[in-house]
């Protein structure tokens, strides 16, 4: 079934979310909490925290960043590249800010929500690599706080790569999610307005999620990676 969507179809849309990275040993935000001792990493990833508890908000951003610099992009990454190459897929939409669809080798990817690759001044704006935050360094020579440069929780996301977003899950004719418990907006929209423009709807995910309801092809069972090297092997048959 899904094998026939992806050959007939002319747009198809990826969008992944921190399950994606899981199986690259990047926690996501629910298997984080555990690890955080007991913190909801959400009241975290927050400007109020990186203004009110700047240590904290630095040691939970250098966690994320050294897991990043430690870690790489599992085969399923590769394979959604080489998807791309072969006109199998069109465009990725990322919540994810571990910059893995890039290094494995995907061109067009829309990160909604920034990257954990760079860090930025909050008062001049100067960009610096994350290597910053990796030696421990949290200010700027002007004096203001390193940020990393991803959207934290209550900012707003790019507006350009938003309509992008909206304009690629319009246009699609199958649209895949792909580790994604679908809970953080403005994101969750996009595989609402994929379906309502006629896309068919995928999720992969072993959490349930709230648009089950509305997908046409539902997997709890199986880890992305093993999915995506399953319908690759089908494709090339
Ligand atoms: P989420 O943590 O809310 O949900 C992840 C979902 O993936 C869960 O429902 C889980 O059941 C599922 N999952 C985990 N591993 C899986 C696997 N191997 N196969 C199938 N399903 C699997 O993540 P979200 O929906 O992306 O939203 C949380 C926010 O956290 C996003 O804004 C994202 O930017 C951020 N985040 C990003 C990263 C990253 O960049 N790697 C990591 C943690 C959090």
């Amino acid at each position: 079934m899904i094998v026939e969507w992806l050959r007939q179809a002319n747009k198809v849309v990826v969008f992944t979310g921190a399950g994606m990275s899981t199986e690259s040993g990047l926690p996501d935000f629910r298997s984080a909490q555990g690890l955080w001792r007991n913190i909801d990493p959400s009241t975290l990833a927050t400007v109020e925290a990186m203004q009110t508890r700047p240590q904290q908000f630095f040691d939970f951003y250098r966690m994320r960043i050294m897991g990043v610099r430690d870690s790489k992009p599992h085969i399923g990454y590769s394979i959604l590249a080489d998807w791309e190459r072969r006109n199998i897929i069109q465009t990725i939409i990322t919540q994810n800010v571990d910059g893995f669809h890039a290094q494995a080798g995907s061109q067009t990817i829309l990160q909604l929500h920034g990257t954990l690759g760079e860090v930025h001044c909050a008062a001049c704006g100067t960009v610096y690599s994350n290597e910053k935050y990796a030696e421990q360094t949290y200010y700027c020579q002007c004096g203001g706080t390193l940020r990393p440069s991803v959207v934290l929780f209550g900012e707003m996301l790019d507006d350009k790569t938003l309509l992008r977003a909206s304009a690629a899950s319009e246009k699609a004719d199958v649209f895949i999610v792909l580790g994604s418990s679908l809970s953080v907006a403005p994101a969750n929209q996009f595989p609402l307005i994929a379906k309502e423009y006629g896309a068919k709807l995928i999720i992969i995910n072993e959490e349930p999620t709230a648009y089950d309801d509305y997908a046409d092809l539902v997997v709890h069972d199986q880890k992305i990676g093993d999915w995506l090297v399953a319908v690759n092997e089908a494709l090339k048959l």
